[in-house]
């Protein structure tokens, strides 16, 4: 016959799906020869088959418990059913996977109207009744459902009567509450029941049931636990840590959760509950206290701390119990830790050579590595912090400051030396000042690829966009949300990494620069096979991004540099030049700012690739949308404001998304990308003869036939051999690669890899060209599309791998079919997310290339995924 029911000592550490997770772990704990309260688990099969057919359990199951306890009772030497000499038991639910508080626990089971006389004896009268009051209320909450608010309305009631608190209660003042307890039963038409054994086969009845209770339910469909697999049931005698001044009750863990320091940290109670410490009513004591009051205890702790970190190989946290001088412990599990902590006691179990460098690695999460390096909020202001609304958690961070509408006014105010926090309904490359003196960016409109998105990120600046609760008016200066109105200087506090926003002030906690951090990643490094690039392209993202520690720059978006005011102009003159002449000055004008820029850049990656990628944006993104800005702009070019207007309306597309931008600019203008690799190679040229060794690599955006590819890059290369010409120098070794960034392209790619020298997924526009979902515009139902479960992860944020991916991985097949060895990278922004870079590694990516803040953690997820693969 199937065995229904486990001692802990008969159970084993991997039977986690027949004991579930809390009785494998009491059976490891027992079996390691720690001293656990002694009890049983009956099995999660003899749950499900109660849950199908509920005769089962008076035809095979209670037989089993009713010997068990005989067993229990000889185990401790103690009664189930007697009045003397106590075995009270608990019973707790407990599934295969963690389900925290979705099920029942009844503690103390076994009290009753007698018993509680004899546990008063033993313990205090206090203590007894207030054992015997929770049963009563816990009992009636899972086998009755009687609400447990009505006992404690029935408490206060009475507390108020008597003008004392219940710890204070005389004998018989207990005695009328239970009654008043009992009389709520009699409502219910309910008898509580007085047999010990009654009580214990409801209890179980009980929390069998509780697996299906509707919390539990969502619970499994959200974390995907399967819903047949039940709830065990773990029935362990109760000690007490409150029997008197040789007992107490502890909760310790192994290290410093908040440092990882290597040394005990927690806290004891003599004389009391395990829910005393918690409670906060006395102040606990200090865990090396309890070797100056019951040394004995002490030394057994120390001991049994030290097996269980040495077995579980990690930071432990326990509870404890001393009953008369005897310690037991009551459980243990990964203590809970800061990010920091994490990081240390990673580190340092190595060093103990508890775990390995591999392991170590596998223990951090990348997320944790996203802390170290941004600011959070104090996690102890911000749950009382109200909050005004959510958007998308566009770049990590946290930050506090004055609400301004324009960046214009940041600069203003940043200058007077006040914080501000941009918020804007959308920012364009015009912004760009504003945006770098801003403590956190938000915008109510667009997706996590917008240009604030992306902008953001790169410079590691905290934003939210999509935050479609702020109706905001620039003009006005104002943003409404629900009912509140918020102007020019009021406070907000920006968390970018939850996506709230929050109404006041609310403190950071800087991160610093941690030591451990750099050597967790030189580890990460060693075992990683894809590398890791960065999407940056200002002296400030290329620096930031070596010093993180890229291997080189996957994307360099052009565009980016013909942000400012300055530079815009000139885009804006050779965007709108109706004759050679203004054509002429602008593109000049423009060489001269990219050369100089071409030439920074190179200097700060030196040897390391640089991946420059030409123009991509539609040319209504460089050009005003304002009237005002408009004829501000028509002064500056001197020309009539209508003129500009309608050459500026002319410009505009239906779909500028689909319409007129990327390589069709390079076709259609070849004069900017012609003048772009005249600024990339007089640079490169420049660095060459000052002795430096630069690789350049030439990045085509948008390329959809395979003849627009070998029409630019014959352009491109007669451009680059004349640009030799010119300064007498034979033509250095570069690559020209292209960007895939279309569905069709994916299925080309065999055709371009003949004429390519690189590929890179541009998986923003490839997302949005295959789902059919705008990238600036996704924001507005993406939050609805999760709530309803349509979609469950933003496919900006983390690959699509059933559709995008399916595609990506078509292209590489292909291109490696016709050159094997052709180097391939993805550079939208999915590259690094370390939930989708273990789908590159799979499929045989050289490369992701993340902007600079995202590095850290993509180098521990790229190494993960090597680990793992
Ligand atoms: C992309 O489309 O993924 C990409 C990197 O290019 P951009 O975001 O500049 O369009
Ligand atoms: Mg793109």
């Amino acid at each position: 016959m199937t065995k229904l029911v486990y001692f802990f000592e008969e159970g084993r550490s991997d039977e986690k799906e027949l004991l579930g997770g809390k009785g494998a772990n009491l059976a490891e704990m027992t079996n390691l020869g720690l001293p656990v309260p002694p009890g049983f688990t009956i099995t999660t099969e003899s749950c499900m088959n109660y849950l199908k057919t509920p005769s089962f359990f008076d035809s095979d199951l209670k037989d089993e418990i009713l010997k068990a306890i005989d067993k229990l009772e000889n185990q401790t030497g103690k009664s189930f059913t007697k009045n003397e000499n106590l075995l009270l038991v608990s019973v707790r639910s407990g599934a295969a996977s963690s389900m925290p508080g979705m099920m029942d626990t009844i503690l103390n089971l076994g009290l009753n109207d007698s018993r509680v006389q004899s546990l008063a004896k033993l313990t205090s009268t206090a203590f007894a009744y207030d054992c015997y009051r929770r049963l009563l209320q816990m009992f009636g909450d899972v086998v009755y459902d009687i609400n447990k608010e009505k006992y404690n309305l029935l408490l206060q009631k009475m507390e108020i009567q008597l003008d004392k608190q219940v710890d204070y209660f005389e004998v018989d003042e207990h005695q009328q509450l239970i009654e008043a307890y009992k009389q709520l039963y009699a409502e219910n038409n309910i008898v509580f029941p007085q047999n010990p054994i009654d009580q214990l086969t409801e209890a179980t009845k009980a929390v069998f049931k509780s697996w299906n209770n509707q919390r539990a339910k969502v619970y499994r469909e959200l974390h995907d636990i399967p819903h047949h697999l039940g709830t065990a049931v773990n029935i362990q005698s109760m000690v007490f840590g409150n029997s008197g001044n040789t007992s107490g009750t502890g909760v310790v863990f192994t290290r410093n959760p908040a440092t990882g320091e290597n040394k005990m940290f927690g806290e004891f109670l003599i004389n009391a509950q395990g829910e005393d410490v918690v409670a906060g009513i006395r102040t606990p004591e200090p865990i090396e206290v309890l070797n100056d009051i019951l040394p004995e205890a002490y030394t057994d702790f120390v001991k049994y701390a030290n097996i269980l970190e040495k077995h579980y190989k990690d930071m432990q946290d326990i509870e404890f119990t001393i009953e008369n001088g005897k310690l037991f412990i009551l459980q243990t599990r990964n203590g809970k830790r800061t990010a920091k902590a994490t990081l240390k006691t990673a580190l340092d179990l190595v060093e103990e050579k508890l775990i390995s460098k591999k392991e170590a690695l596998l223990r951090v999460t990348p997320d944790t590595i996203d802390q170290l390096i941004h600011p959070i909020f104090d996690a102890t202001k911000v749950e009382n912090a109200p909050l005004l609304a959510q958007g998308l958690p566009a770049s990590p961070g946290a930050a506090t400051g004055e609400i301004v509408f324009t960046a214009e006014k940041a600069k203003e105010y940043h200058n007077l030396g006040k914080k501000v926090i941009l918020v804007r309904q959308e920012t364009s490359p015009e912004d760009i000042e504003g945006m770098i003196v801003s403590e956190a960016i938000v915008t109510s409109r667009g997706g996590m690829t917008s240009h604030a998105a992306v902008v953001a990120r790169g410079m590691g600046t905290c934003c939210i966009t999509g935050c479609e609760a702020f109706s905001v008016n620039e003009e006005a200066k104002t943003i409404i949300c629900g009912d509140q109105k918020l102007t020019e200087g009021d406070i907000i506090s920006v968390d970018g990494s939850a996506g709230n926003v929050y109404l006041g002030s609310i403190p950071t906690v800087i991160a610093d620069n941690d030591q451990n951090l750099q050597v967790l990643l030189t580890w990460a490094d060693e075992f990683a096979t894809l590398k890791v690039r960065a999407n940056a392209e200002t002296p400030q993202d290329l620096a930031t991004a070596m010093e993180f520690g890229a291997t080189g720059i996957g994307l360099a978006r052009t565009e980016h540099m013909f942000f400012g005011e300055e530079r815009v102009l000139e885009m804006r003159r050779l965007i709108l030049a109706k004759n050679e002449g203004e054509m002429k000055l602008a593109l000049e004008r423009l060489l001269a700012f990219q050369q100089d820029d071409f030439y920074q850049m190179f200097q700060t990656v030196q040897d390391k690739p640089l991946v420059i990628r030409l123009l991509d944006p539609p040319m209504h993104e460089f050009l005003p949308h304002e009237t005002t800005e408009m004829e501000q702009l028509a002064k500056k070019l001197d020309k009539p404001a209508s003129a500009i207007k309608k050459q500026i309306e002319q410009l505009q597309e239906t779909n500028p998304m689909l319409g007129h931008r990327g390589c069709r600019l390079g076709i259609t203008e070849p004069q900017i990308y012609q003048m772009q690799v005249e600024a990339i190679f007089n640079s490169v040229i420049q660095l060459t003869q000052e002795g430096h060794n630069i690789v350049p690599e030439i990045m085509i955006p948008l390329i959809a036939e395979e003849s627009e590819l070998t029409f630019l890059k014959d352009m491109l290369i007669d451009k680059i051999e004349a640009v030799f010409q010119q300064h007498e120098m034979e033509p250095i070794s570069y690559e020209i690669g292209t960007m895939i960034e279309l569905p069709r392209t994916c299925l080309i790619a065999d055709q371009l890899a003949k004429n390519a020298d690189f590929f890179s997924f541009g998986t923003n526009d490839l997302t949005q060209m295959t789902y059919g979902f705008s990238r600036d515009d996704i924001g507005k139902f993406i939050n609805t599309y999760k709530e309803k479960d349509i979609i469950t992860q933003d496919p900006f944020q983390t690959l699509d791998q059933n559709g995008v991916g399916e595609l990506i991985k078509i292209a590489v097949q292909k291109a490696r079919e016709t050159k094997e060895n052709i180097l391939i990278g993805i550079c939208g922004e999915v590259g690094g997310d370390p939930k989708s870079i273990p789908f590159f590694q799979k499929i045989g990516i050289d490369y992701v290339s993340c902007s600079p803040y995202r590095i850290p953690a993509a180098r521990l997820a790229v190494a993960q995924a090597s680990i793992e693969s």
